[in-house]
């Protein structure tokens, strides 16, 4: 895709599922790509061996390059080092993909504190971290650059049992929009995709279990999950500048999910 080649990406949270996904398709769209991983080193060494397969048949010539950072998002003195390091280590930053994500469920009632806080500060505020420090930059080198939120369907449809996760997305969606309209001027195009219900280990619980995938599957009207590489396609194209005048925008890649799912057949009078 059009302007890709040569641009520095930090993808958060790029060990596995979606990011690592993303991670090897911004590889071998002829991006540098930064590695962030939490706690799964080999995870991460995994993203940067398929990354370096896909992009780079001759190791020895390829322009791509990969970084591996251990950091965790939700702590201020490890979304800024990130960052920092990453533009220390190739010069500078063009793409953010906010993908880190976490969830965990109890009934609204009865959500401890700690829980809130940690599913709040890894996928809202350290995804803001990340975008203000990232954003700095741009600013300070009069550079454009884009940033990608990995959002959710539940960035629109509630999700009772995962409230922190509904919140978090929800307010995902508007710093997507607020973002977006505040760096316009500067050339800074900020965007999120909404995934539907994807293979990804968040989803182990039903992806190792064909009964309960299938129940999953019931209720996407087009009869299947989505993959890691459908997500990161969408994304290759928003960094892309084939998506050069898109800005605040979440796209939902999700089956046809959000298109309220029970009316695919009539059943009111
Ligand atoms: P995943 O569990 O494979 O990926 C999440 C990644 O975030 C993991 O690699 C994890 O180590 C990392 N992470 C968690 N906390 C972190 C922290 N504090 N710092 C750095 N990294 C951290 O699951 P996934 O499905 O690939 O999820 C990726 C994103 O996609 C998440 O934001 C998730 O909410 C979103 N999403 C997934 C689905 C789905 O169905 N799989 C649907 C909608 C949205």
């Amino acid at each position: 895709m059009k302007g890709l080649t040569g641009k520095t990406v930090l993808i958060t949270g790029a060990s596995s599922g979606i990011g690592q996904a993303i991670a090897i398709r911004l590889a071998e769209e002829g991006c540098n790509i930064v590695i962030n991983y939490r706690s799964d080193g080999d995870g991460a060494a995994d993203t940067r061996r398929q990354a370096m397969e896909k992009a780079c048949k001759d190791i020895e010539v390829c322009g791509v390059k990969a970084l591996l950072l251990q950091g965790d998002i939700s702590k201020e003195e490890d979304a800024v080092s990130l960052v920092q390091q990453s533009i220390e280590h190739f010069g500078h930053l063009d793409i953010l993909v906010n993908n880190a994500g976490v969830q965990t469920d109890s009934p609204s009632e009865a959500i401890d504190v700690d829980s809130f806080d940690w599913v709040l500060g890894v996928n809202l505020r350290g995804a803001y971290l990340c975008a203000r420090e990232t954003i700095k930059h741009l600013l300070a080198h009069n550079r454009p650059g884009s940033i990608i939120n990995i959002s959710s369907v539940h960035e629109i449809i509630p999700r009772p049992q995962y409230l922190s996760y509904s919140i978090s997305k929800g307010g995902m969606g508007n710093m997507t929009k607020t973002l977006a309209l505040e760096y316009a001027a500067q050339g800074i195009r900020v965007n999120g995709i909404g995934p539907g219900a994807t293979v990804t280990p968040i989803n182990e619980e039903w992806t190792e279990d064909p009964e309960k995938q299938a129940e999953v599957e019931s209720h996407i009207p087009m009869g299947r999950a989505g993959t890691s590489e459908e997500m990161a396609a969408a994304v290759a194209f928003l960094a892309s500048d084939e998506a050069a005048y898109i800005t605040g925008q979440t796209l939902y890649i999700d089956g046809g999910l959000t298109l309220y799912a029970d009316f695919q057949n009539p059943w009111s009078a």
